[in-house]
């Protein structure tokens, strides 16, 4: 079978027993605090879980983009290594809300491994939690009773908490697993030694397959269990070490998964997989693992930067990219020729890749080139410490070195620590961890953030979201919790219904106020923002000491800030405008890439590779302001179905997860269609008018502008206005203020020339005189003196200009320049050479005289301070130096 067969083999098996298949979620997570990237298949059902929304269907299944690298799971130094992680890899997964169980699960996943792919039995093994008592669970009975018909006593392992009982995190949902493992040694291994004992012990070719998870608890914050009252089925299985088992292949990378990338880096590079050159093949290997991780990142929205998921994304790019430069021999970009390979793969199963592949493929083209700029920038830095290290006779690279060089320079350790082996030097291995542990320490720190349980007020199944068409809605508290974040104390309020709107899609959170009474007395709670968490809408107060209150809230007012709420409408649907106009004078290729909207202005990144010129911003501008004029009524249309929306031409963003039924905000059916679950306002007009402040590059291929609407744009534009007034007052009001910049500025230049030749013949006439100054000591002429000169880049001119008539100079300056002490010393070079003088210390010894310090090369060094009465002294020190 070949891995699209696989693929549609499993999804066509959960069709037939009923399971509704829907499509993978983006790679990058998007309303989940907790999460960056997806890393399993039920991380997009996790509201379903928490009871926060009900699934389309309770019986669920398809395939799911994950990635693994950072966070609980991460699998990134093993990728490459072995053969049977990834970065990035496909989790088949089949899943029962609250429908059927153990039973089912248990015996479908034998049915599909065994008799549609038709794995060998006596290769499969499974486990079962064996119970721990610390925690109070019992051993898996249930499950031990289901498989032991099925595969025998002899076949399963006993499993413990590590292994065996999964928890979504430190609280919510958990139970025990049982997971199916594959023996794909060759028969003569077999016969040796039993598969058994080798099941999770790290084998290569015995490997976990299929988990099924079965959530029967609930975990609280003080680590208590309780039953859930509806038990749910969540398996994950490795598409990758499927394909491997199915097509009998010893390694994931040896099925057609990987085998057309690793084809063509075998043709870029000249160089054989598995020619028995270990570090060519594990190259090629994280190669072809790496650039499906990156490419589906970008894709998805996420691209490559200097924080968070995009250095993530960044990290793995250059991991590629080394093992590319150090293995491969590839000193040139390589890394996006993979793409196009990708593309034609996926293009039945993820064709959000294909959709994009000349914007993926260009901007890792210009990640690759900074980066091997980088390396470049790190080895010359690299070559500075081991220079240092060997006039000092040691061999050691400390480990800070080695820190700052992977921290700042983007440099990776492993690739330093190569260079210095084979330079015979070794990193301080122990140093540097030190300096990452105290690092990850300081980042722990920031983002130190501890909840409490929610407690529970009223039954609530889901908040209904009324700030469309409301400012205030009378409702209820459902829970609330309490957290302490590094700003303070948070009360986090969730409410039945709502105005507020929940940062979402670019727009920021409302702001308002919750009035209600308590025994009788009316209090009011301040609501800061409102943010999203999986589907909550999280209402933010840093009132103080609200517990009682809110336990005993009546009827809640809830009421936005109005006036805030309309500059962000107007905001948002000035964005919807721009872009349209964008797509008209920019092409139709602009894609959104981020979106930041509050009451002040908004921001829009987007793809597109040159600036924006200043043309072009004033015809999008003057285009927006048009339709403002046009005073265009707002369309909404709910509840569309998605595929009908994209054919009246909506525009969906690449990484956004939309549901079946999509909301649809249209200025025009001709000009503005856009998918949007933001709020808007009734009729263009309402913009006022609209105004860009700012363009500029974010990354490689996305560009970024600002701008304002409105009282903002208004009030900007008061300020230029208000300026160019005190200008003119400046310049004595002037008909023409450019002209009188201008005639200022020629001034300015003139003057300025005149002052180089006075400072010139000043410095002339100064040379003269201290010529008759020079005293021949040893084999050397000396000159020590304090002299009066206008610039402290004078002392040089005046150095080297005494050079050209006296030979084995030294000269040792002092000057005071607008208050400041400024040293200079002078040494020719074959005094240098001879005498082993060095300026550079020289400087620096002086400078302590003068309480500062300086620099500079063994012929010429400077130095400032900020006392400018020991400039004697250090002349006078200067004097015993030689
Ligand atoms: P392992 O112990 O092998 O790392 P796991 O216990 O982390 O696996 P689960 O979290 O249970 O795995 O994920 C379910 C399935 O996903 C596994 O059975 C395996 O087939 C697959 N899987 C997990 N991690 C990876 C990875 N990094 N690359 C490829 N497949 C993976
Ligand atoms: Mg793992």
């Amino acid at each position: 079978m070949t891995s699209h067969q696989i693929r549609q083999s499993f999804l066509d098996f959960f069709r037939s027993k009923d399971h509704l298949i829907v499509p993978s979620a983006p790679l990058v997570a998007k309303n989940d605090p907790t999460l960056m990237f997806n890393n399993s298949g039920m991380a997009q059902f996790k509201d379903f879980f928490l009871g926060n929304g009900t699934p389309p269907s309770r019986r669920i299944a398809d395939t799911q983009k994950c990635l693994r690298v950072s966070g609980k799971h991460n699998d990134l130094e093993d990728v490459g290594f072995d053969t049977y992680h990834h970065t990035m890899f496909e989790m088949l997964g089949n899943w029962s809300f609250g429908d059927y169980f153990k039973k089912e699960a248990i015996t479908w996943a034998w049915e599909l491994l065994t008799e549609v792919y038709k794995l060998p039995k006596e290769r499969l093994y499974v486990s079962v939690f064996e119970g721990d008592a610390k925690d109070g669970v019992p051993f898996d009975q249930e499950a031990w009773d289901l498989w032991v018909p099925i595969v025998g006593e002899e076949r399963i392992i006993l499993g413990n908490k590590k292994d065996n009982f999964w928890e979504m995190g430190d609280t919510g949902p958990c139970g025990p697993c049982s997971e199916i493992h594959i023996d794909l040694r060759p028969q003569a291994d077999v016969d040796s030694i039993s598969g058994k004992s080798l099941v999770n012990n790290d084998h290569p070719q015995v490997v976990e397959i299929w988990n099924l998870v079965f959530m029967q608890f609930e975990r609280k914050a003080d680590s208590s269990l309780i039953p859930l009252p509806a038990t749910h089925v969540d398996t994950g299985m490795g598409f990758e070490r499927l394909c491997m088992a199915v097509q009998a292949k010893m390694s994931n990378y040896d099925t057609d998964v990987f085998q057309n990338t690793i084809k063509v880096l075998e043709k870029l590079s000249g160089k054989t997989y598995g020619s028995d050159e270990p570090f060519t093949d594990i190259a090629m290997r994280v190669i072809s693992d790496h650039i499906r991780a990156v490419a589906f990142a970008i894709t998805d929205g996420q691209l490559p930067s200097n924080v968070k998921a995009g250095y993530v994304i960044r990290r793995i790019l250059r991991r590629a990219v080394r093992y590319g430069y150090s293995y491969l021999g590839f000193s040139e970009p390589f890394f996006h020729k993979l793409i196009p390979v990708l593309s034609e793969q996926f293009k039945d199963v993820f064709p959000e890749l294909t959709s994009q592949e000349e914007f993926v493929t260009r901007v890792i083209l210009e990640e690759e080139k900074s980066f091997l700029r980088t390396l470049e920038s790190g080895l010359k830095r690299l070559d500075i410490i081991m220079t240092a290290l060997k006039e000092k006779e040691t061999n050691v690279i400390a480990g800070d070195e080695v820190f700052e060089l992977s921290d700042t320079f983007g440099f990776p350790v492993d690739l330093t620590a190569l260079i210095a082996r084979e330079k015979s030097f070794i990193i301080d291995e122990i140093g540097f961890q030190d300096a990452l542990a105290a690092q990850k320490a300081r980042s722990r720190q920031d983002a130190a953030k501890e909840a409490t349980d929610w407690i529970e007020l009223r039954e609530s199944d889901g908040v209904e979201f009324l700030g469309y068409d409301f400012e205030e809605t009378h409702s209820h508290i459902v829970k609330y919790r309490k957290v302490k974040t590094k700003t303070g104390d948070e009360y986090h309020i969730v409410l039945d219904r709502t105005p507020f709107y929940a940062e979402m899609g670019g727009q920021v959170g409302d702001t308002g106020t919750l009035h209600f009474n308590v025994h009788g007395e009316s209090r009011v709670v301040n609501i800061i923002d409102t943010k999203k968490e999986n589907d909550l809408f999280v209402h933010i107060s840093k009132d103080k000491n609200l517990d009682e209150a809110l336990q005993n809230a009546g009827i809640v007012v809830a009421h936005i800030n109005e006036e805030r709420r309309n500059k962000i409408k107007a905001n948002h649907s000035a964005t919807h405008l721009m872009l349209s106009s964008m797509r008209e004078v920019l092409g139709t290729h602009i894609g959104q890439k981020g979106s930041y909207l509050n009451d002040e202005l908004l921001r829009f990144d987007f793809s597109h590779f040159s600036k924006v010129t200043d043309e072009e911003l004033k015809k999008i501008e003057d285009r927006v302001n048009e339709k403002i004029r046009e005073n265009i009524p707002l369309k909404v249309m709910t509840n569309v179905p998605i595929q009908e929306a994209i054919a009246m031409g909506a525009t969906a963003t690449f990484g956004e997860k939309y549901g079946d039924f999509v909301r649809v905000i249209i200025f025009d059916p001709e000009f503005s269609f856009e998918l949007c679950g933001g709020t808007h306002i009734p009729s263009t007009g309402e913009i006022g008018v609209f105004k860009f402040i700012s363009e500029g590059s974010v990354s490689a291929g996305v560009r970024r502008v600002e701008a304002v609407t409105g009282e903002k744009a208004l009030e900007i534009m008061r300020q230029q206005e208000e300026t160019l007034v005190q200008l003119k007052d400046l310049l004595k009001g002037p008909k023409d203020i450019v002209k009188a910049v201008e005639n200022l500025l020629e001034e300015r230049t003139q003057l300025q020339k005149r002052i180089e030749a006075l400072e010139n013949e000043k410095i002339q006439s100064l040379k003269l005189h201290l010529l008759d100054k020079v005293k021949s000591y040893q084999s050397f002429n000396l000159i020590i003196e304090k002299v009066n000169v206008p610039s402290a880049d004078s002392l040089k001119q005046l150095s080297y200009e005494l050079r050209e008539q006296v030979e084995n100079l030294i000269a040792v300056f002092g000057t005071e320049v607008a208050g400041k002490p400024q040293i200079s010393v002078f040494i020719a070079e074959n005094v240098v050479q001879s005498s082993g003088l060095n300026a550079g210390n020289i400087v620096k010894d002086l400078a302590r005289e003068i309480r500062g310090g300086g620099g500079g090369q063994p012929f010429f060094a400077t130095a400032g301070g900020s006392d400018a009465s020991g400039l004697d002294n250090a002349l006078e020190k200067a004097k015993g130096l030689f």
